[in-house]
């Protein structure tokens, strides 16, 4: 068969010599009992980078003696990218979110052979999913895998944001010492209200791990948390997003992103929220309307904008959310921690195995299962497509 696999760039100076540590802590299962990924064997040392080029999510030698074609690729976007020339004849095609191949309705229906789309990690909406559907192409990710990384990484940005770390850390790189200067936005988190869009892995973790801030927890999904964790975390349920966004400080946004997610946040949205409240977006960036985000931090509707996630990505160099006031983004790197790495890539070696072996995949890991929405995907995707505009992505330049 034949596998391709598009990873992001390896280090501008290379692959690393040493890493930092020289091991992962263990950890045994998920908080809800699921259990991580059990490839059969890995040929990788967990630790090491793993998502990019030359770290081939550690399947080389995997494939390889099994007989399969490799093909690992930068490429992905553009007319004459190598992602598209190897699809047309590919069986398989790996992908991670953070640097998506977006596979569009047009690609699906050039790739004849095409079975199975791997997302090595969460969020499969750079697939066209009702094209999935319709051309029967398995959709699976590695559920899970990256969820409680991402919710470090919201709290880290929920209190950096707050407290104006960013700013303050400048001005110790600039060299200088204007006390007023540095905490002229800086608030304490204490005593502020915070709220997530959907209550899934991501956002019932970031709630878990907010609680001992002392702050007020606000949550809106489709489905309500069982009445104990509501609970434990003194929770307040909101039947709509416009309910908690008018009480909330704080919003973090934790839902896929599908048709009815997308542009959520527009500026009707952001209207209603609270004066001066901030946002953490590590779902999508889709999710949020670009012009409107950067408008309303202008105007001081919103204090803050943080977040790993853009649209497309890589984000043009251009992309209004790299020059905005008061923002706190990163690359999309909160999933792809070494240590989140090392659990994608062995649960992309896992679903591998099995689809190799013709025995079941996880029903946790499937989005679409022979043309329809399955496992997870039924449970928190709706049909259609959110790729719409994604060729946006050729236009970034590498500096
Ligand atoms: P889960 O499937 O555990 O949680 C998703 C939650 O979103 C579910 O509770 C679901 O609700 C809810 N949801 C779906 N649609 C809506 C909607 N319209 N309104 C409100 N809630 C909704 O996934 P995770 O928590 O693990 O991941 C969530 C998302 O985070 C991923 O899909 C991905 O986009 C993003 N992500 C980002 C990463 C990064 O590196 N930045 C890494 C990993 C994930 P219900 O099931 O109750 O219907």
């Amino acid at each position: 068969m034949k596998i391709l696999c598009v990873l992001y760039d390896d280090p501008k100076d290379g692959m690393p010599k040493d890493y930092p540590l020289s091991k992962l802590p263990k950890i045994n299962k998920y908080p809800d009992g699921q259990t991580l990924p059990s490839a059969k064997s890995i040929d990788f040392t967990p630790g090491e980078l793993l998502g990019c080029v030359s770290g081939e999510l550690g399947l080389r030698k995997f494939l390889e003696d099994g007989g399969h074609e490799f093909v690992v690729t930068n490429s992905k976007d553009g007319q004459d990218c190598e992602a598209d020339k190897h699809i047309i004849d590919s069986d398989i095609v790996i992908s991670q979110p953070f640097f998506p191949y977006y596979l569009t309705r047009d690609k699906i229906e050039k790739a004849k052979k095409l079975k199975l789309a791997i997302t090595a990690g969460i969020g499969s909406d750079h697939v066209d999913l009702q094209a999935a559907i319709d051309n029967k192409i398995d959709v699976v990710e590695v559920t899970y895998c990256n969820s409680r990384s991402v919710a470090e990484h919201i709290v880290m940005m929920i209190v950096s944001m707050v407290r104006d770390y960013h700013s303050q850390y400048k001005i110790v790189c600039d060299g200088g010492w204007n006390i007023a200067d540095a905490v002229q936005r800086s608030y304490d988190v204490e005593g502020m209200h915070i709220g997530t869009v959907a209550a899934g892995r991501i956002g019932l973790d970031a709630l878990r791990k907010m609680k001992p801030f002392d702050v007020h927890l606000h949550y809106f999904d489709r489905h309500k948390l069982p009445d104990a964790v509501e609970k434990e975390l003194n929770l307040t349920f909101h039947e709509s997003v416009e309910s908690m966004v008018k009480v909330c400080d704080v919003i973090t946004i934790n839902c896929p992103l599908h048709p009815e997610t997308e542009n959520l946040f527009d500026a009707e949205m952001i209207g209603k929220m609270k004066k001066g409240a901030y946002i953490v977006n590590t779902a999508r960036g889709k999710i949020c309307n670009r012009e409107a985000i950067a408008d309303a931090l202008k105007s001081g509707q919103l204090s803050g904008y943080a977040g790993d996630v853009w649209f497309p990505q890589p984000a043009p160099n251009d992309h209004v959310w790299r020059t905005m006031p008061h923002h706190g983004m990163t690359p999309h790197t909160s999933g792809t921690s070494l240590t989140a790495q090392a659990r994608y890539a062995e649960g992309v070696r896992e679903i591998l195995e099995c689809f190799f072996d013709g025995t079941p995949i996880r029903d946790e890991y499937l989005i679409v299962k022979d043309g329809d929405l399955a496992g997870a995907g039924a449970h928190s995707y709706s049909k259609g497509t959110a790729t719409g505009g994604s060729d946006e992505a050729a236009k970034y330049k590498k500096g």
